[in-house]
This record gives C-alpha cells, structure tokens and sequence, in this order.
C-alpha cells in the first residue's frame, strides 16, 4: 500500500477521524500546538503539513483522533463516497486505513465488512479499527476474498465496496527509487507507465488477480458503486485492468463514471478504452502531484433499473 505519508518529500498529511472529532477542532488543536496546517482543497478530512512534520508522537494520533494517511490513499474512499448509514465492502482491507476512513463515512448506521488474505495484516486492521473508534462499525474476517460469496443474505445490503487489491506498488517512493536505479543501469524504458522488463512476471500475475477480484465485485446484487485503486504507475494494473473487465461490468449494469471531477490528473487512453473512458479515471504522478502514484476506477449501476430488467 502507499506508504501512508511518511516521506520526507510530499506533504506531510493526517486525516481527521470524524467519528472522533471535527476538522475544525483538529485544526485548532494542530494550530494551537504550532503546527503549521490547512485543509486539503480536494479531501475535506485531510489535513496538510509541510514535507517532513513528524506527528507520529502527537496526542491526536494516538488517540485516533486523526490518521497519518498519505493524501493518494485517501483518493479511493473518496471517490467510492458511501453515503451515511450504508454498509460497504473493502474486500482487500489491511491494515485498514481505507477501512476506517470508509467507517468514518458511513457513521454508526453503516457498516463495513473487511476482509484480508493475510491474518498478520488482518490483525494490525482490527488494532487501527479500536484506535479509530470504529471497532463497532467494522466487521473484519481473514478470507480470500474471491471466496466471499455475493448470494450470502449477510452482503444483501452492501451498497458500495472498495478494491484495493495487491499491487507492484511501483508508484510509491520506496518502488520509485528502484525503478529510478534500474534506469539508470540499463537505459531501456523510456515511458514510466509501461512495465520494466524485470517486473514483467510478477506484474501480469497482479493483473491476474486485479481483474479477477474486481469482477467478482460486480457480482453482489445491491452493490451501486464499485472502486478499484492501486498504488501502481503501470498501464497494466491500472487501464488495462479496467479496459479487461469493461465487458463483465456491463454485463451486471456497471458502467465507469467519472471520479472526483475536481482533480485535473485523469487516466490514459489506450487500444480498447477511449479518450472519455480514460478521462474518467484518476491518475496522481508521484513526480508531479505531491503524493504518490495512484490510481483510481470508480463504477456505478442503476440498482433499480438493473433490476427491473431482470
Ligand atoms: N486497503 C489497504 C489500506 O488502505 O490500508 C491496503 C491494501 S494492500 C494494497 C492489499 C491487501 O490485499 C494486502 O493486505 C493483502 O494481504 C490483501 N490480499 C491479497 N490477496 C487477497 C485476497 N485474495 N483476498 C483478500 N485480501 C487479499
């Protein structure tokens, strides 16, 4: 997952916990305490600090009062927007700061269910759900999530489930500094959005996966909103992956709608996914965009009308 805004080059960012308190009054504290912050133009929680503010140690992080999220992983969540009292799924959950952040928006009438592969991660989750205060509103379990299974009355009523699946991660800074080495030895990739040579293998298994994880999220009947984000800056894992489940999203009513119109940075056209498919995609360049690379699909049906199709 994105490194949750620990690098000393992007701004530093902390969303603010609503289950907890306000932005106002975190903004206060934060002010009050010296900080120099504001709130992010595009994610109306997020707070913004200059690169390199170290909170780790301040009072409302360990309280959970606010999260140290970085400001590209709290794009999903607030693209997918769940509105107040529905229930979600974050179907690749851990450690759980999408999930909590998805809590936050669905209050104490929602819900989430969360679900992780990695029972380690799982756990880390559940410590992150107590210390948001959002233990109440989450439901976290260690499954597979290609095992969970839509007809089950218990996911009946989810209305919006996020995907954050496994990625190469090639977009956060750690990744970046390797692609940047291996760039420099060998010279041969010239466009950052194409897979290195050395990547190729484990990079079509990921899609593999992606693409099967994300149509089977089509598959929950009530489900209205779908997102789908990875921390990749690679066509392969980003519109490929969409442009490859395009036809088993229409087939259940899904269609791409276009995420959060206020950010400028929009995905790539290629063979197969039009100009206006790729304008509804989010893109952020970890060179340019003060985060890191991320990327975001958010799919949307007409549950009423999917129905009265049959
Ligand atoms: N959304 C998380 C967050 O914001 O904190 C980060 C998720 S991370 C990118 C991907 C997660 O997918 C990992 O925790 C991994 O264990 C999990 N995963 C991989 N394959 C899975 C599967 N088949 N079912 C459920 N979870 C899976």
């Amino acid at each position: 997952e994105a490194s949750e805004g620990a690098s000393v080059r992007y701004s530093r960012t902390a969303r603010v916990n609503t289950l907890k308190m306000t932005v106002k009054d975190a903004l206060e504290v934060f002010r009050g305490d010296g900080f120099e912050c504001d709130v992010d133009a595009l994610i109306d929680t997020l707070l913004v600090f200059p690169a390199g503010t170290d909170l780790h140690a301040h009072r409302l992080v360990k309280s959970g009062g606010v999260v140290l999220q970085g400001r590209a992983s709290c794009l999903p969540a607030a693209a997918l927007a769940p509105e107040r009292g529905w229930a979600c799924i974050d179907g690749c959950a851990a450690p759980g700061n999408k999930t909590t952040q998805l809590a936050a928006m669905v209050g104490r009438e929602g819900g989430v269910y969360a679900f992780d592969a990695d029972a380690k991660r799982l756990k880390r989750l559940k410590e992150n759900a107590t210390t948001t205060g959002s233990h109440a509103i989450i439901r976290a379990k260690c499954q597979d999530f290609l095992t969970v299974d839509p007809a089950n009355q218990q996911y009946a009523s989810v209305r919006a489930l996020l995907l954050d699946p496994s990625c190469s991660g090639s977009g956060t800074e750690v990744n970046r500094g390797d692609i940047m080495l291996r760039e420099a030895l060998c010279d041969d990739n010239d466009d950052e959005n194409e897979v290195d040579a050395a990547d190729h293998d484990r990079v079509e298994k990921l899609a593999a996966f992606q693409k099967k994880a994300l149509t089977h999220a089509f598959n929950f009947p009530e489900v209205q909103r779908v997102s789908y984000s990875t921390c990749s800056v690679y066509e392969k894992e980003n519109e490929e992956v969409v442009r490859d489940v395009m036809g088993a999203a229409n087939e259940r009513g899904f269609k791409l709608v276009h995420a959060l119109p206020a950010w400028h940075r929009r995905g790539i056209a290629i063979d197969g996914l039009s100009e206006s498919q790729a304008r509804c995609l989010i893109r952020a360049d970890p060179t340019e965009d003060d985060m890191e690379g991320f990327f975001v699909a958010v799919f949307e049906r007409d549950v009423e009308r999917t129905r009265s199709k049959g």
